[in-house]
């Protein structure tokens, strides 16, 4: 009876140590469970952490792109903000000079008459432009072309819009004087319809002393000087010279000196230049002439038929 109920307890005992020893087993195994899914999540988080870095640098490599462009800029607004500044600077300068020279000029009696030819062009704004900037009146002696609408630019500035002829042609203009006066009616009515009024300030294509004309009309030149009198009209030569249609694209220096040596010893002037599209080296000479005669004591003034002709002395035909 006492070894039966020491088996039962041996048989309990037996049940309780495997029954904890299986509860530990499963307990364990749960737990290596958790540890196997922590480990997971870390290594998740690790890649979640690595490539958060990654991203983090890169944008950090971004600002500090951006950083070093915004420099840039702002040296480069700086720089430009400077040599602006030193424009307005040399600007101011300048015109201070130009309003001293114009005063010790206002005595003299040196005058000059400006005078752009066979135009107009696209050249004549940029010619209109210097002139405004140096508050200077000139002529313009047109032609009948594409850009008739300059034309009123021109008088609207204060310039003296001149008659050259039409096509500026020399066989058809010089074949015969009512071939001449055709081709003048023809430029004078454009001319009317664009500033409102009749110019009565003529310059021959290739002056009143051309040898041209001979070839198309023997003595033109002796009868239409006296003609173009009676028909009320002034025609004006130059006694200066500036060569800029001596040839293509003669140098910007070469038309400065031609004039201002051409002005030397002289009192009036009367400077022949052209403003066709090919003589942008006109223009660029322009600024030049303009400093370089106000130096010598010139002033500006437009042609007008009170102006004295600067008629060419000796015609050759
Ligand atoms: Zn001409």
């Amino acid at each position: 009876m006492y070894k039966k109920a020491l088996n039962v307890v041996f048989l309990i005992l037996i049940l309780v140590v495997t029954g904890a020893l299986v509860f530990s087993c499963f307990t364990i195994h749960n737990k290596n469970k958790k540890i196997e899914q922590n480990d997971l999540k870390i290594s998740e988080n690790k890649e979640l952490i690595s490539n958060y870095s990654e991203s983090k640098e890169k944008l950090e490599q971004e600002i500090a792109d951006k950083d070093s462009k915004l420099k840039e800029t702002q040296s480069q607004l700086e720089a430009e903000k400077k040599e602006k500044d030193r424009l307005a600077s040399e600007n101011a300068n300048l015109k201070t000079t130009i309003e001293m020279l114009k005063k010790q000029n206002s005595n003299t009696n040196k005058i000059c008459y400006l005078t752009f030819d066979d135009g107009p062009s696209d050249n004549t704004l940029k010619v209109l432009d210097v002139l405004k900037r140096y508050n200077v009146k000139a002529t313009f002696f047109v032609i009948k072309n594409s850009k008739a609408e300059y034309i009123k630019k021109i008088s609207e500035q204060g310039h003296t819009v001149g008659l050259h002829t039409a096509t500026h042609s020399y066989p058809l203009i010089y074949s015969s004087e009512e071939a001449y006066y055709n081709d003048l009616n023809a430029i004078s009515a454009v001319v009317e319809e664009q500033i409102g009024i009749k110019s009565n300030v003529i310059r021959f294509p290739g002056g009143s002393s051309n040898v041209i004309s001979k070839s198309y009309c023997n003595g033109i030149m002796t009868a239409l000087t006296k003609s173009v009198k009676d028909n009320g009209y002034f025609y004006y030569d130059w006694n200066v010279d500036s060569g800029d249609a001596s040839g293509t694209n003669v140098r910007y220096t070469v038309i400065r000196d031609n004039v201002l040596r051409g002005a030397r010893n002289k009192n009036s002037i009367c400077v022949l230049m052209h403003d066709t599209s090919a003589k942008s080296t006109t223009v660029r000479a322009l600024p030049e002439i303009i400093e370089g005669l106000i130096a010598m004591g010139y002033r500006f003034e437009a042609l007008t038929e009170y102006t004295y002709s600067f008629a060419h002395e000796t015609l050759s035909n």
